[in-house]
């Protein structure tokens, strides 16, 4: 979509010790910001923003560690944090194979980025106003599955 335009590949980014890094062959298909509460609990943050990419498009390097928990359908999504500095860099759900989620602030290029949807508003944290998007959903609108 044109709102993603400014993502051009190579997408780079990697966790706070460098230790895990990433590349991205292809553009981002969906992006989100999502509110939901186990993002909360997971980040500490109110929200956490991710972009989505085929997996064929997605390749990483250095050691992760998985975290995994169901999604409200009942699908497995895993995250995955740097194994030394703990920092969330991707998620897959199997709900949504084949679709890497990764979170826009380990981006080598954060400004770039751009979220075309909120999701989980009615989990949405009190005290911030969401960041305006073109699409809005309440809870998870279907495929992808899950962000993070
Ligand atoms: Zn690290
Ligand atoms: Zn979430």
């Amino acid at each position: 979509m044109r709102e993603l335009a400014g993502m051009t590949p190579p997408i780079t980014g990697r966790c706070l010790c460098g230790a895990v890094r990433y590349v991205c062959s292809a553009p981002p298909f969906w992006s989100v910001n999502c509110h939901c509460r186990a993002c909360q609990r997971l980040s500490g943050a109110p929200f956490v923003s991710a972009f989505c990419v085929s997996v064929e498009a997605f390749a990483f390097e250095g050691e992760t560690r998985p975290f995994r928990r169901p999604s409200d359908a009942g699908h497995e999504v895993t995250t995955w944090l740097c194994a030394a500095c703990g920092a969330r860099m991707f998620a897959e759900s199997a709900g949504a194979t084949g679709h890497m989620n990764i979170f826009a602030s380990t981006l080598a290029e954060p400004s770039a980025f751009k979220a075309l949807s909120n999701v989980y508003l009615a989990e949405a944290a009190s005290w911030i106003a969401p960041p305006p998007a073109r699409f809005n959903f309440p809870r998870m609108p279907g495929p992808p599955d899950e962000a993070g």
